[in-house]
Formats: structure tokens, C-alpha cells, sequence
């Protein structure tokens, strides 16, 4: 195993994290029945899942900074039923059944968020869909091609009944996606798992090692070891990380509201290639996302792109142009995060009896309801027990490796440039741009 890469490493600062919780060291046993490295969703709903199937099984949680430091605690909130790869693409490389599969799962995985979001308010949990919209023509008739069972259409005054979008053409509605307050989840689990039994150790560095892990330097001794750590595992080749940057108004006033509207707390975006996604908190701010800030060279995490100056502004400025009641607003947080991709944009759970090695990540940027998923997949698959999710065309996949540097770099960093062109020129033209064909197989969704 590669070492595992990790900045030096200053708070996450963001909004969501601004409420902390105490610090969790408790006594280090000699051996455990499983033990987790990161806590964050993956490692939490791994112990989650285990500790469901099967209660005597003694799991410790090694997480080398604080709970939620990585992507967990600093993410969109979006729990929705999104993939990395787009459906028609993965019906024409699993087939229409294992691809609704995977979408029954992902349903059922924001549903068991929900059930466990309900004995605990605070998650904020509230399934009222996601709506994306559209403010040109080629970005209209991109979301048209988007409508199926799930996805409605919405005609410009529909979009404006139910968010107060300025130039909006049309848009498209689906029910299932919740939105969250994604640290207090993190919080929620790990006070359950302690409930449970599950020893959480924070501040606690851990490597794989032959019959458990080093846990800071004391061997600790696991018959299945977990590997949880998504953008900060073992870079390699088998993922990249790409940054997504968000910001968060102040909370906004009644009457802002009503100008705005979003009662219901939807999850909403705009429909083009930059990738961008927001949400209305349950404190009644606009906590909004989006990507734009370059790959660094060498897959090597790097703390100054969680705060790119530029790509932070014009989500700001993104924000103010959908609604321009917004112009003065303050905003008063700005932070970042690394999400995981592979070469395929799928996802990976992995689990080897014959080492007792499992890891699971790759989420690209959907991994709240994803981590979920994959971790009741590897909790099945470490404890032997019969479930058709284990049938989920990613597991126990081979990974495909990224192309070696500087190929990587010019790849990637083409495609973030070649997204936010496309924008421009789709925003002048109102055409679909000519570089949608650049872009689509250069990512290979
Ligand atoms: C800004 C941003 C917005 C996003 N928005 C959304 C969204 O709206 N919806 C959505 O579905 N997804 C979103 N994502 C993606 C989602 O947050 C992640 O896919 C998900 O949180 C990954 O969870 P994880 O537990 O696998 O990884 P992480 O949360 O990154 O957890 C890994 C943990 O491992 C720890 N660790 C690393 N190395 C070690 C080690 N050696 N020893 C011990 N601990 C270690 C880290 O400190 C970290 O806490 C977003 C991501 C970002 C960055």
C-alpha cells in the first residue's frame, strides 16, 4: 500500500462545522473484530451497518484528524439519488436492469438516511427534491433530455412559482433527494456508534498493516481492516482529487424568502457544465457549491485549493445573479474539499477475505447517499451475509488507472477550463457549444 497523503492540515472550517463536539480518546485495546480508518460517512456507516448485522463485533474508528474533517463534514447536503455516470451511459455499459438497480439502492439508501435522520432533528432531513433549472436555451435543452419516471418538466412560470430564479427558461423536478445539515449527521452517527459499543479514536493516524493497523505507532491487531479514506487515500492512479468550493450568506430574512421562495428546502442548480448545487439550511441561509478550481499536479491534496479566490467569487456572483435581492447580502463562510474520482467515475467497495482488506470510495462528488450504499455493500460482503447488493455492478471491480503524468494534469485541467468556456459560450449563443463534444468523452460519463 501506497502512504497515504494528507495536507498538514489546518480545521475545516466549514459552516457546517462551526458547531464542535468533544474530542473523542478513549482507551486503545490490544485487538478489535474490525477496524475502521476515517471517520467520516463511509467509516461511520461501515461500523453502522456492521454493528446492525451483527451486535457482538467489536469495531474501533481510527480518524487521524477530528470526525467529519474530510468531505463529510464539508459538503452540499445534497442526499439525492445522483451518480457520477450518467444513466444512459451506465444502461449502455450494465444494462437498463442492474442500472435501475442501482437507483432503487440509492432511493433506499436516502430513505434509511431519513429513518435514521429522524431521531435526530438537528440532520435537519427534509426530502423535497432537487430542482434543476435552466437560463438558456442549450442548457433547456440538455434538461429536456433529462426528463424520464423520475425528472418532471417545468415551464419558466412553474421553475418561478417555486424558486424566484431570474431568466429562468424551464426546469426539471425530482422528489427523491433530501437536503441535510451533512456534520450534524457525522455527529448523529458517531453518538449512536458509541451507544453501540464502537470505539471512536480521533486524532488518530492508521495505516493497513499485515494483521491489523498502526494506530498512531501502537500495532493494533484486526482481523478486517476498512479503509474509509476517500480523497486522502493512497492517491496512485486508481483516483484524482478534484476540489469543490462553497460558500454560505448569512441567514437570510423572512421577506428575502418570499422574494426567493423555496419554502419546501429543495435542493437546487443550475444547469450548466460547471458543476454547482445548493441548498436553503434549516438556519435559512443559501449554502452554495461548485467545482472550478484546478487538479493539482500529481493527484497531491493541497490545502490553498480549498480556498481558490477566484472560483469562490463567482459562486458568490453566481448566486447573486439567480436572484438579485441577494446583491448586498453578506457572506460568511468560504471553504473546500476533495472528492475522489476514478477513471470511470464509479464508485469502488472492495473486499478481500483472504487479507480481511476492504476500502470503498469514489463517490466523484455524490457520496452522501452513496457512502451509505456502498457501506452496507461492504458490511455484507465482510460478514458473508446474503443481500442482492452485493450484485452492484461495482463491487470487487478492478479500479482502471488514470493516465500517467503530465497527461493526467493537461486532461483534467482542460476539462475544467473547457466547462466554464462552454458556459460562456452557451450563455452568448444559447446554442449547445461545440465543446460538449470535447468535454463528454474526456471525462467518460
Ligand atoms: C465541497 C464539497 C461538496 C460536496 N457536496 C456533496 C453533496 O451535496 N452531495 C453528495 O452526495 N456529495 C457531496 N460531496 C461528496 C461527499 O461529501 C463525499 O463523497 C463523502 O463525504 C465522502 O465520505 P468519506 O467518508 O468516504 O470521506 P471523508 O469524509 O473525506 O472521510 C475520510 C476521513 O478519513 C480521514 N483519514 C484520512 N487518512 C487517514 C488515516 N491515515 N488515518 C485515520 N484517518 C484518516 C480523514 O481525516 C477524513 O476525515 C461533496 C464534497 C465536497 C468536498
Amino acid at each position: 500500500m501506497d502512504h497515504i497523503v494528507m495536507p498538514a492540515s489546518k480545521a475545516n472550517n466549514s459552516l457546517w462545522a462551526s458547531s464542535t463536539s468533544p474530542s473523542l480518546k478513549q482507551n486503545l485495546q490490544d485487538s478489535y473484530d474490525i477496524a475502521i480508518i476515517g471517520g467520516g460517512f463511509s467509516g461511520l456507516w461501515s461500523a453502522f451497518h456492521l454493528t446492525s448485522l451483527d451486535p457482538s463485533l467489536k469495531i474501533a474508528i481510527f480518524e487521524a484528524k477530528s470526525l467529519g474533517f474530510g468531505a463529510s463534514g464539508r459538503n452540499g447536503g445534497w442526499a439525492s439519488s445522483e451518480y457520477p455516470v450518467y444513466k444512459e451511459t451506465l444502461k449502455k455499459r450494465i444494462g437498463s436492469a442492474r442500472t435501475d438497480q442501482l437507483f432503487e439502492a440509492l432511493n433506499g439508501s436516502i430513505d434509511e438516511i431519513g429513518a435514521f435522520s429522524s431521531h435526530h432533528h438537528e440532520v435537519g432531513f427534509a426530502k423535497s427534491g432537487s430542482l434543476y433549472f435552466a437560463r438558456n436555451k442549450a442548457q433547456l435543452k440538455r434538461l429536456k433530455g433529462k426528463v424520464d419516471g423520475a425528472n418532471t418538466f417545468l415551464s419558466a412560470s412553474e421553475v418561478k412559482e417555486r424558486l424566484n430564479v431570474t431568466g429562468v427558461l424551464g426546469g426539471v423536478f425530482n422528489p427523491i433527494c433530501a437536503t441535510i445539515n451533512p456534520f450534524k449527521l457525522v455527529q448523529a452517527l458517531a453518538s449512536h456508534l458509541q451507544k453501540k459499543g464502537v470505539s471512536i479514536f480521533e486524532g488518530t493516524w492508521a495505516t493497513p498493516v499485515s494483521g491489523g493497523v498502526l494506530a498512531n505507532s501502537s500495532f493494533v491487531k484486526a482481523p478486517a481492516v476498512i479503509q474509509a479514506t476517500e480523497a486522502f487515500g493512497a492517491p496512485g492512479r486508481e483516483f484524482i482529487p478534484l476540489y469543490s468550493l462553497m460558500v454560505a450568506t448569512e441567514p437570510l430574512n423572512d421577506s428575502t424568502w418570499r422574494e426567493i421562495g423555496n419554502s419546501e428546502r429543495f435542493t437546487f442548480a443550475e444547469n450548466s457544465h460547471m458543476v454547482n448545487y445548493a441548498q436553503r439550511t434549516i438556519d435559512n441561509r443559501i449554502a452554495i457549491g461548485g467545482r472550478g478550481a484546478t487538479y493539482p499536479f500529481g493527484s497531491r491534496l493541497r490545502e490553498s485549493k480549498e480556498s481558490t479566490v477566484k472560483v469562490h467569487e463567482t459562486i458568490r456572483s453566481l448566486l447573486k445573479s439567480w436572484f438579485p435581492v441577494l446583491q448586498s447580502v453578506n457572506f460568511t463562510h468560504s471553504w473546500g474539499g476533495a472528492v475522489a474520482v476514478t477513471r470511470n467515475w464509479e464508485p469502488y467497495v472492495q473486499w478481500n477475505p483472504h487479507d480481511g482488506f476492504g476500502r470503498l470510495g469514489g463517490y466523484a462528488g455524490d457520496g452522501v447517499t452513496m457512502s451509505n450504499l456502498a457501506a452496507k455493500v461492504l458490511a455484507h460482503e465482510i460478514l458473508d451475509v446474503k443481500n442482492e447488493l452485493r450484485n452492484l455492478h461495482f463491487v470487487n471491480q478492478k479500479i482502471k488507472k488514470w493516465e500517467p503524468e503530465p497527461i493526467r494534469y493537461l486532461g483534467v485541467n482542460s476539462l475544467v477550463k473547457l466547462s466554464g468556456i462552454a458556459d460562456a459560450e452557451e450563455r452568448i449563443t444559447g446554442r449547445a457549444s461545440l465543446l460538449n463534444r470535447v468535454i463528454e468523452p474526456l471525462i467518460l460519463r
